[in-house]
């Protein structure tokens, strides 16, 4: 596959203005509040701003009505992902995990010694909460659950995943990924975490905030937990830099842009779902900023004419149906996407 840029797509990039639906970013971000905050911010960074750190988690806090403390900052989710499957990994033991799913961060758990267990989607691409929920033995340190889920963009269904996180969590840890929740209306899970240990929150401000390249998110845990957390961890909130920060801050006050991003998302990600339906090309429904599909009935090579017209996309994640993944651009650019299919 190639889900990693090449040194040669980069070239390409800089001299034909590639066009990016791989990697799930925001093509309308960052919001102007948030460059401008970024700008100013400059200036302050010959300082540990702890100050601007803590008036972060205490905005991200009060978005979710919760206390400061359930709170842990990271750059980019990645890290705290990765920080779970070490915390996780404490004891040997095993990972729960859907095939197909967002599982790079994995490496850290197997690594560290755990020994993943993959529980396959539904035949409609969704989670198998009831087989992940069979699979748990008194070996499980961890379960994750991406909502909704990258690669395939499908959302659990809310009560089916109350019910889930409610026994699960009663015999192992649950991390859910809400990356790309701010893309549908089903809410946070953020206010189970005061009242179960056992359950991980990973947000991050690269989706829906278009901050991908500032590498900021968080995780949203009870407070016993994040201390357990940190003594694995030195950084403790601090590998967020201050221009990251302030963007980050400024962003949560641009009500507007998370709009106008979700918006202009539906638009384009309806027209490409259209678009390739036409094609023959069978998508999965999306509540994200991706669209899941099957090429099994396209007779062209798919990753020739994306080269051809210098797209880059992704791979393919199943063999078994060609399934691959398209993230949603501009209108422009999706246009430009059936272009080069047709
Ligand atoms: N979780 C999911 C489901 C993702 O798709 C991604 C990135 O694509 C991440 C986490 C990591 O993002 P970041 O480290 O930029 O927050």
């Amino acid at each position: 596959g190639f889900a990693i840029p090449t040194k040669e797509d980069i070239i390409e990039e800089k001299n034909v203005g590639l066009i990016r639906l791989r990697s799930n970013e925001n093509p309308y971000g960052p919001s102007v509040l948030a460059r401008n905050a970024m700008r100013d911010s400059i200036n302050g960074s010959n300082r540990y701003n702890w100050e601007l750190l803590e008036e972060l988690i205490g905005k991200i806090a009060q978005k979710h009505n919760l206390t400061d403390q359930s709170i842990l900052l990271g750059a980019g989710s990645s890290e705290i992902l990765n920080l779970v499957a070490l915390y996780c990994s404490k004891k040997s033991g095993n990972l729960i995990i859907a095939e197909t799913t967002f599982d790079y961060w994995t490496v850290t758990a197997e690594n560290a010694g755990l020994k993943k267990i993959a529980i396959p989607l539904t035949a409609d691409k969704k989670h198998d909460l009831t087989a992940m929920l069979k699979a748990i033995d008194a070996d499980t340190r961890l379960i994750y659950i991406c909502n909704p889920n990258n690669p395939t963009g499908t959302l659990c269904a809310s009560e089916a995943l109350l019910n889930f996180i409610n026994e699960a969590t009663k015999r192992t840890k649950v991390l859910v990924d809400e990356a790309y929740l701010d893309f549908t209306d089903q809410p946070s899970l953020a206010n189970l975490v005061s009242e179960n240990k056992n359950l991980i929150i990973a947000k991050t401000f690269s989706k829906i905030y278009g901050l991908a390249g500032a590498r900021i998110g968080y995780a949203i845990v009870h407070p016993e937990t994040i201390t357990e957390m940190n003594q694995l961890h030195f950084s403790a909130s601090g590998s967020v830099s201050i221009p990251s920060a302030s963007g980050a801050l400024a962003s949560l006050k641009d009500d507007k842009f998370v709009a106008e991003t979700i918006l202009l998302n539906a638009e384009a990600r309806k027209y490409t779902i259209e678009q390739l339906e036409n094609l023959k090309i069978r998508c999965i429904p999306s509540h994200t900023n991706f669209v899941y599909f099957s090429l099994e009935n396209y007779n062209k090579d798919f990753f020739e004419q994306l080269k051809k017209n210098a797209i880059l996309g992704t791979k393919i994640y199943e063999e078994k149906g060609k399934w691959s993944r398209i993230t949603i651009g501009t209108m422009k650019e999706m246009k430009q996407f059936i272009k080069a299919l047709t």
